[in-house]
């Protein structure tokens, strides 16, 4: 890794990409229990796990929520503009984009990719940051305020000399309490999910069936 990138790095200390992949999926299960147009959200009992998660759309989710730190990439970027609302905004429109042009619903695609988003603001908001000034995100990008809970409620994340034992160990725990904390919530959602979809009319689901 170059100097420059390494140096861009150092600062970061919030949950892990696990952490904030799987508060996108619960977004997106949360979102499937929402009334409306979700027949392409359904998969029959006999349908690939991927295809009954949801396929593609958890999977972007899970992505998008984890996404902002790709500014981690971009030197002296890191939780400022796409750690924002504005960021936010950004994803709804351009997944609304998305779904107009692949022909899925505009409004629901739009607000689950924007909560996923913001799920990550939300987690990292809440987890520890004491090491580097500004601490938090700068959740009203442009302005010059950076926002943190004080909370501590997920610890924070090594990403320098990320292959060292100390780092990997420090990595571990806080997947761990992630897992912990968040696994259960996607879980609920996961059985609470599966059965609101199994009450659908058997033609929503039909269509979708692999013998058809
Ligand atoms: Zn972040």
């Amino acid at each position: 890794m170059g100097q420059l990138a390494e140096s861009a790095i150092i600062g970061a200390s919030m949950p892990s990409p696990i952490g904030h992949a799987l508060a996108g999926v619960a977004v997106a299960w949360a979102a499937d229990l929402i009334p409306g147009n979700r027949t392409g959200r359904t998969a029959p009992p006999t349908a690939s796990w991927y295809r009954r998660a949801g396929n593609g759309l958890t999977l972007t989710c899970a992505f998008l929520a984890a996404a902002p730190d790709l500014d981690l990439l971009v030197d002296g970027t890191h939780r400022s503009i796409s750690h924002s609302i504005f960021a936010v905004v950004v994803t709804g429109i351009v997944a609304a984009i998305a779904a107009r042009l692949t022909h899925r619903p505009v409004t629901r695609v739009a607000l689950m990719c924007a909560a996923a988003w913001a799920t990550h603001l939300v987690l990292d908001w809440m987890s520890v940051d004491k090491l580097f000034a500004p601490y938090g995100i700068q959740l009203l990008w442009p302005a010059d305020r950076w926002f943190i809970s004080g909370w501590d409620v997920f610890p924070g994340t090594e990403r320098h000399n990320i292959f060292g034992a100390a780092a990997i160990m420090t990595n571990a725990k806080s997947a761990a309490v992630e897992i912990v904390l968040l696994g259960p919530l996607a879980l609920v959602l996961w059985l609470v999910r599966v059965k609101a979809l199994a009450g659908f009319p058997s033609e929503l689901t039909r269509r979708d069936h692999p013998a058809q």
